[in-house]
Order: C-alpha cells, then structure tokens, then sequence
C-alpha cells in the first residue's frame, strides 16, 4: 500500500487538530507533520504537535526541514536534530532526515523509524544510489529522494528508481514531475504526496489529497493498472483525465489517465515516447494528443514503422496514438468524426445535406484541418480565416477552398460559422474570434472551445437568435470513437454524459 501523505503546514500547534482532521476527512493514510513551519518550536511543543496528530490514528511522519535542504527552519543543528529525537519519544511513526545529516548526527534515532531524504531543487537528477549506501551504512527504514524537473523525461529517472526499490519514496518536484506522484501507488511506493488544498503544497508539483482520490483514482490503482494519457502543452485545460478516469470508475475498468505536460518540441515529444516504450513496466497503452503536439504524433508513428490511417494521413494531424501489446504503434484522428458528428447532431441533417452549404472556419490550425478535410469531403463551400494569412492560404490550396486574413471576418457572411481557434478559451474567457455584430440569427455558430462551456461566441450568437454548438457536443463524439480504441471497450455517449453531468456537478459549472 502507498500511504497518500498529506503535508501539514501548519505555524500553530492550536492549528494541528483540525488540519489533520481534514487530512483524515479528505481521506489522507498518513500526516507528515512539518515542524519545520511551526513559529520556533521547543521540545515541549513538538510532543504535544504530535501526541494531538496522534489522536487521530493516522500513521504521522516527523519532518523538521532545515533551510539548506529548502525547509523553514533556521535553528542551530543538533537542536533540530533533538526536536525529530523529541517526536519520536512522543509517538511519531517515523522521522525524515536528510543524508547530509545523517553523515554526521548528533543524536541516535530508531532505525526502524527513519527515512533518509535527500532534496534537489537545482539539478533534474536524484542521489538515490548515494541514499540507498548511506542506508546500508546507517540503517534506515526508507529512502526519499526528491528532485526538480524541468521537463516531463526528467520524471523517467524518479519512476526508474521507484521500479528498482519499490517500498522506496522518489518524485520529480514541479509541474513537469507530477506523473511520478501520480504513478507512485502502481510502481509500490512507500508514500506519495498530496496536499490539503490549493496554496498549501510543501513541495512545487504536489496536487490536492481531493484530486489524488477522486480525479486520479489513487484507491483504485494496482500493479496491474494500464496507464493513459493526454499529451499536450498546455494540458491543463483537458477534459480527458476527468472523462477518462469518471469512465474507468463508471465501468469498473483497471486503468489511469494522466495529464502529460510534454513542452512544444518535437525532440522532448520523441523522447518522451521513447523513454514510455522502454518501459514497459509502466503500462502505457496509448495517448490522446493535443496542441502542439499532433503533428509530432503523426511523424512519429510514420519514421517508428507504425501504422497511421488515411484519414490522419490526409488531415496531417494524429490526436490518437494507441502501443499495442507488442509495442507496434498505430495514429489515428477521431476529431474529425467528432466534429462532423456534432455539426450533424445539431442540425438533424444527413451528409449530403452539408453539400454547398457556406462555412467560415475561423483559425487553420490541427482542429480547423479536421473541420476543413470533414467539410469539404461532403462538398461544402469553406472558407478559411487565419491570423498568419499564409497558413490559411495553404490549408485552402490543399483542400480547395478560399481563404482570407482575419480582417476580412468584418465581412463574413456563412450559414455555417466555426471557431477553430483557442480565442476565449479559460482563463481569457472574454476574448471572442469574431465580433458579435458579425453574427446573425440565420447563422449557426460552433465554438469548439469546450472551456467554458458557453463562451462569449456562443453567449452573443445567441442573444442573435442564431443555432449554437458547443465544443463538448464534439469532444464527446470524438471520445467515444478515441476511448474504444485506446482501451478496446465500447463506451456509449449516455455513460460518458453521466461522467461529464457529474463532473460538472462537482466543479458547480
Ligand atoms: P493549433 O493547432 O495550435 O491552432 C491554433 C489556431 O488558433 C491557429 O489558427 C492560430 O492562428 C489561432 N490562434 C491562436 N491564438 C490566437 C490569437 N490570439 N489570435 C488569433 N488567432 C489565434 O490548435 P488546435 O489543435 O487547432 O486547437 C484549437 C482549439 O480547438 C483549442 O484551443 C481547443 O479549445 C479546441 N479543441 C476542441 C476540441 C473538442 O473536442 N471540442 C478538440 C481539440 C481542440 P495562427 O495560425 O495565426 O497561429
């Protein structure tokens, strides 16, 4: 079991009971209590620090974190080293002691009881040969090893150590290392860690106890749980982890879908799927994958020997990228689908009811090559509108419609208007593609932003009376499609309008 250790940050012991009550409440399996962040403890205060966590019977973790290891305190050595000593005596489970300190201790501690740490927040890189000889020499119960990553490969190092010492602790600190505290249960570690609420990390990177269990599944996971995700950059704005990991929940299925922050280049992209295939221990299954990277998707499949179909071929842009069993790759495209789907849904019409019908799509990037190969395959008269004129003329060339720059929206006129642009997106939700003057009743306008769900597009298209779609109505459609083929299950659209109706309920939107 991976204890799911909840950091309290407290700087009043009056202040202890209740935020480990909620640690408890939010369902933590263990407290480190961070003496560290206490207003100049004595002795005196950390054996009641402690004896009051106690009370609660969570497993407690003493930690009294020194300034040159990135903690608070600033006292003398062996006075810090006398207040772990003191917590122990009061019940403390465990205390943690970094390996520049252990080298040279003045106090004994049970060694049943300790972890040796160590912290790196220059280098991508851990100590965690060096920690695990320090342990032979000076016993030890566990070793921590915690270091910053830059980049999402720096979490390989973290997830390798976690496969060679399971019952270890190693997380990449920062927003680039979050996979490695998502993926601590299925790799057996000791602890990861997660904290009480937004604002209160102990460590960059660190995500709440409340999305560890209910976003992230931590409960759920095993030895034997397939692991997914979204590439993407920026991704934090995805629906996916919550559909996906709602839908392994909803259907009973062993599996985990995770936010994968892989920066804009093509190289760290390459890398990251290289470094995902080498280890097959970690039981990835495949990708959904997002801006920028379905390009790099696409070529990737291609120089690898896989399989890409004609359809992502012609579009130019995978967002599916499944690894099968033995590690053969296939790409797919199911925006496309997605899109026409919702385009069909809405206006209770059949393909050949698209043909001639004007369409202005707004942006000519991966979704608006989607929109336009979809649209024109059905004859519709499309004409594109770009920031950067050139990729609008080239995506017209490619699929024979017109093209103009985004000054010329002032004089759009289409039965059909679709923003494929991330204008009035979250947080920018008051920005708009298109002017609402533009707008008018007989028009049917798609905004596939799906974040917020009715963006000031789709807010003024309405105040004109015209039909709107919303950018979820396509991102169901396309999961649909995109969720059978990266897991092999069927998923009907009424199971994934339950998760999504049920996320929303939970975020109150
Ligand atoms: P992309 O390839 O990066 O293309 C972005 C497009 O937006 C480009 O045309 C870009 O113009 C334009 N753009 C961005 N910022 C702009 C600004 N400030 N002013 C004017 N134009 C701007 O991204 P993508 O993959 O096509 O995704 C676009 C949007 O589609 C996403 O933001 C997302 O909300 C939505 N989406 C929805 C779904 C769904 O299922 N509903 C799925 C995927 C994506 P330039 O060419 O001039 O840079």
């Amino acid at each position: 079991m991976t204890y799911l250790t909840v950091p309290i940050t407290v700087s009043s012991i009056e202040q202890i009971p209740t935020a480990v009550a909620a640690a408890l409440s939010a369902g933590a399996g263990m407290v480190e209590l961070r003496l560290d962040y206490l207003d100049s403890p004595s002795p005196r205060d950390v054996c009641t620090a402690v004896e009051l966590a106690k009370k609660l019977s969570l497993p407690i973790i003493a930690t009294c974190r020194a300034q040159w290891e990135g903690g608070e305190f600033a006292g003398a050595e062996d006075q810090r080293q006398l207040l772990l000593q003191q917590a122990l005596k009061a019940g403390a489970d465990y205390v943690d002691i970094e390996l520049a300190a252990i080298k040279n201790k003045t106090v004994e501690f049970d060694n049943d009881k300790l972890i040796i740490s160590s912290h790196d927040f220059e280098r991508a890189s851990g100590d965690f040969h060096n920690l695990l000889e320090h342990k032979k020499i000076h016993g030890g119960k566990v070793v921590k090893c915690a270091y910053m990553a830059q980049k999402i490969t720096d979490c390989f190092a973290a997830l390798d150590m976690l496969h060679e010492q399971p019952g270890s602790i190693a997380m990449a600190m920062g927003e680039a290392g979050v996979i490695t505290r998502l993926l601590a249960s299925k790799l057996g570690a000791f602890l990861t860690f997660a904290s009480l609420g937004e604002g209160k990390e102990s460590a960059p990177g660190q995500v709440t106890v409340q999305e560890m269990k209910r976003l992230y599944r931590h409960d759920a996971i095993t030895v034997d749980t397939k692991v997914y995700g979204v590439i993407g950059y920026p991704v934090g704005h995805s629906l996916s982890p919550a559909l996906y990991n709602g839908l392994f929940d909803a259907t009973g299925f062993n599996g985990v879908y995770l936010p994968l922050l892989v920066e804009p280049s093509r190289e760290i992209f390459n890398g990251f799927i290289d470094g995902v295939r080498q280890r097959k221990w970690l039981d990835f299954q495949g990708f959904s994958v997002t801006i920028p990277h379905k390009g790099n998707a696409l070529e990737y499949v291609k120089s690898n020997g896989g399989h890409v179909d004609a359809l992502s071929e012609k579009i130019g842009a995978v967002n599916t990228l499944v690894i099968d069993s033995n590690d053969q790759l296939s790409g797919y495209n199911t925006d496309y689908l997605g899109a026409m789907q919702a385009i069909l849904e809405a206006l209770g019409a059949q393909q050949n009811e698209l043909k001639a019908m004007t369409v202005a799509v707004v942006g000519a990037g991966g979704v608006a090559r989607s929109l336009v190969a979809g649209l024109t395959d059905v004859g519709a008269e499309v004409t594109i509108y770009n920031r950067t004129v050139e990729r609008a003329r080239k995506l017209a060339d490619e699929f024979g419609c017109r093209w103009h720059g985004r000054s010329e929206l002032q004089s759009l006129d289409a039965q059909l208007v679709i923003n494929c642009t991330s204008i009035g997106m979250y947080p920018k939700v008051e920005d708009t593609p298109i002017c609402g003057q533009i707008l008018k009743k007989d028009m049917v306008v798609f905004d596939t932003v799906y974040n917020p769900l009715e963006t000031r597009l789709l807010r003024e298209a309405k105040e004109k009376g015209a039909k709107t779609i919303d950018g979820l109505r396509m991102f169901v459609n396309q999961a649909v499609r995109q969720y059978e083929m990266l897991t092999g299950r069927e998923v009907s659209k009424k199971i994934i309008d339950g998760v999504m109706a049920k996320y929303r309920q939970v975020r109150g939107n």
